[in-house]
């Protein structure tokens, strides 16, 4: 983290967990445990359905709510999918694209999440950008061109102002959702990679004030240290979202002094 330059970004992605009820039942827990939370902003992204309400549920604590996917388009043909008025409408400050579960399973490209960013800037949210490599990917040594490519691709065409209303997030498909963490030292390395990649596009102003964020199996345990790396600003977190004391302590490893 480095406070004096960018925001510290604490972000939970729900995925497709949580009923309404359930989402009532996390807002009653973790509410009167959340803090002033002073050094990071807290996220929660979780299912277009339960967003109005967790709207509500947050409004009177500084928990943004985040929505996990947008469609590109204003408004069309285009069955089961949501716009980023719709969201903007409804209270919404951040949305993920390009997750790596959406790329997979929903044919999102890095041409798609250009497009989505597009929409979601035009709107006035902030997108929360997934990059990230495959462990055949790692192991070939290609990680940085991969990063490079997808970064490159998912940016093209964005100005410096916009620019500064995305965050990054560095995501190695081999962690998430395996319990496989990434090390500090290789997380921080491609959050710096990325950095670079924003400097040679957007200038050096741009690139110090952008948040990236880790995300892969970060948890209650390992956030700390990741969190304490120069280039690491945050996490995207999955499954210790879903857990209130998982989540506090995270929350509060990045509020340490
Ligand atoms: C994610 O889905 O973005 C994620 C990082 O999941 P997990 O923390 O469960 O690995």
């Amino acid at each position: 983290m480095n406070r004096k330059y960018r925001k510290t970004i604490i972000a939970g992605n729900w995925k497709m967990n949580k009923t309404l009820s359930e989402t009532k039942a996390f807002a009653d827990e973790i509410k009167p445990q959340l803090g002033k939370h002073k050094w990071c902003e807290v996220v929660l992204c979780v299912p277009f359905v339960n967003i109005p309400a967790a709207v509500r549920m947050f409004k009177d604590t500084r928990v943004a709510i985040g929505a996990e996917n947008v469609h590109f388009e204003n408004s069309g043909a285009f069955t089961g999918e949501v716009t980023a008025e719709m969201l903007k409408e409804v209270g919404v400050k951040y949305v993920i694209i390009g997750h790596s579960e959406r790329r997979e399973y929903y044919g999102e490209t890095d041409f798609t999440v250009n497009k989505k960013i597009k929409a979601a800037l035009a709107a006035g949210l902030h997108p929360i950008v997934c990059v990230g490599e495959s462990l055949e990917q790692r192991e070939l040594g290609v990680t940085a061109e991969l990063i490079n490519y997808q970064v490159k691709c998912a940016l093209a065409g964005l100005d410096a102002t916009q620019m500064r209303k995305v965050v990054i997030a560095y995501e190695p498909l081999w962690a998430i959702g395996t319990g496989k963490t990434a090390t500090a030292e290789q997380a921080n390395e491609v959050c710096e990679i990325i950095r670079s990649i924003i400097r040679r596009e957007f200038g050096a102003r741009v690139a110090r004030a952008v948040t990236i964020q880790y995300g892969g199996s970060m948890n209650a345990k390992n956030a700390a240290e990741l969190l304490a790396q120069p280039d690491v600003d945050g996490g995207l977190i999955g499954g210790a979202a879903l857990k209130v004391p998982d989540f506090l302590q995270i929350i509060a490893a990045a509020n340490q002094e």
